[in-house]
């Protein structure tokens, strides 16, 4: 791509350091410039339509252009743009958005904390379990359990949380007392003729394993989401959530949901907990809450962790936690439409209907020549390339996306496997055109690698 002088992407090499980029390389090939949205699609500076096959972030519900939820900020902006839940004060967006997800929870949840992003509804859990653990007497409970390949965002706790190489390498992470448990991908983890069942069972055995060397004591909670996305989009096999809850309760260490992605139809249930079985004592939520038009994202938090931290609260006079636009009144707001549409337009059924068809498509991606593995559940899927000769590992995947993103669709290069979370008002329709450019693409990319 050549960049016009004072161009918008001349001047965004200019002034602004990108998240996830090599700055380098961008300030040698620019950026793309999404100009505007619609449904599914979104539009770039030169009017060239995508279909957003991984919803933004994984996060855009709804779809691009719903006025309903701009109509719901205009309101809140007019009447209370801003305030805060601090010190005895509350808002009624705020307060509404709270009973909701109480009444949402598919386990009994007691309370809901909001935070702005996935990384801070984390990092805050983290956070409210070593209060916890001081409040219960038990200081030395305190280490966390993750797992290879988890995502958990980019604080430096939820940093310390994921289990990827890129959040860690040069950052000095992750910090002391978090440790990362076996990655449930059968296909790469699995030992020689393991079977699947053995595999899940040494999964569990690894969990306990890690328990028992660390000291059971000084344990205090597992996290994970339901299924893994900025890992890989990795669905645990059958059986694995169970086995892993089984070593938890036995040792008394609490579950952590990360909803972040899972929450709210992605797996073709409200939440990946239902998909899968789990019983958390916290869940965390962003995204798609607000399909990301507004940063916002909240703890539910059970009886068993609220208890202890209100008593620590008044024994020391305060739950010393909270950021400035924690349960902002306008990204409640937003939130609440959201879900009310979520809900009216039963996307949540929209998803598990349209489900088959978009893992039978994926699915058939497997047999391609330069593919190795299709993964999938609910609306959420990846296809993995198939390693090459003369390309390290994590190489290929980046070039395909480019090549899908010319013809017109955007999914996300993780490694070399190419991720697709379209949003949830997705039709049969948009499924087709999406998988015959993935096939269409492949086949090209293929032409590419043999004519290289
Ligand atoms: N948890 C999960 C499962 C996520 O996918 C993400 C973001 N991709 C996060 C946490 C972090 O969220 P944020 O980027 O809003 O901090």
């Amino acid at each position: 791509m050549t960049v016009q002088p004072n161009s918008v992407e001349a001047r965004d090499q200019a002034y602004q350091l990108h998240s996830y980029t090599n700055a380098r390389a961008l300030e040698r090939d620019g950026a793309l410039v999404i100009e505007r949205g619609e449904g599914v699609h979104v539009y770039d500076n030169n009017g060239k339509q995508y279909i957003e096959a991984m919803s933004g972030l994984w996060s855009v519900a709804v779809g691009f252009g719903e006025k309903r939820l701009v109509e719901a900020a205009t309101r809140q902006m007019s009447k209370l743009p801003y305030y805060h839940t601090f010190t005895g004060r509350t808002h009624g967006p705020s307060v509404d958005l709270a009973e909701k997800l109480i009444q949402m929870a598919p386990v009994p949840m007691s309370k809901v904390h909001f935070t702005n992003s996935g990384s801070e509804a984390n990092d805050t859990a983290l956070k409210m379990i070593w209060y916890r653990s001081n409040a219960l007497g038990k200081p030395e409970k305190k280490k966390i359990i993750s797992r290879i390949k988890g995502y958990h965002g980019v604080t430096i706790a939820s940093a310390s949380l994921t289990g990827l190489p890129n959040n860690h390498r040069s950052f000095d992470l992750p910090l002391a007392g978090i440790f990362h448990t076996t990655c449930p991908h059968y296909r790469v983890f699995a030992q020689e003729n393991e079977t699947e069942e053995a595999f899940v069972a040494r999964c569990a055995q690894d969990l306990e394993d890690l328990i028992l060397r660390e000291g059971p004591e000084t344990v205090a909670a597992f996290i994970g989401e339901p299924v893994m996305g900025a890992g890989g989009v990795i669905v645990p096999p059958a059986g694995y959530w169970e086995a892993i809850q089984t070593v938890l309760r036995k040792y008394d260490i609490l579950l952590i949901a990360d909803e972040v992605i899972c929450g709210f139809g992605r797996t073709g249930e409200m939440f990946g907990t239902q998909t899968f079985g789990l019983q958390p004592d916290i869940m965390t939520l962003s995204k798609q809450l607000s399909s990301s038009y507004q940063p916002i994202s909240a703890l539910l938090i059970n009886e068993k962790v609220y208890e202890p931290l209100a008593d620590e609260s008044a024994k020391i006079g305060t739950f010393g936690h909270g950021y400035t636009a924690s349960g902002h009144p306008v990204a409640a707001a937003v939130a609440l439409e959201n879900l009310a549409i979520i809900e009216e337009r039963d996307l949540v059924g929209n998803a598990r209907t349209l489900s088959p068809l978009f893992l039978k498509r994926l699915k058939a991606l497997e047999s391609h020549p330069i593919a190795i593995e299709a993964r999938g559940v609910g609306l959420i899927g990846a296809l993995e390339l198939k390693p090459r000769d003369g390309f390290a590992l994590g190489q290929l995947g980046p070039k395909f996306a480019a090549l899908m993103l010319e013809k017109g669709v955007i999914g996300r290069a993780i490694g070399d496997s190419i991720a697709l979370c379209p949003p949830l008002i997705i039709d049969e329709h948009q499924i087709g055109t999406i998988f015959d450019t993935f096939e269409a693409s492949l086949d090209a990319f293929q032409a590419q690698l043999e004519s290289a």
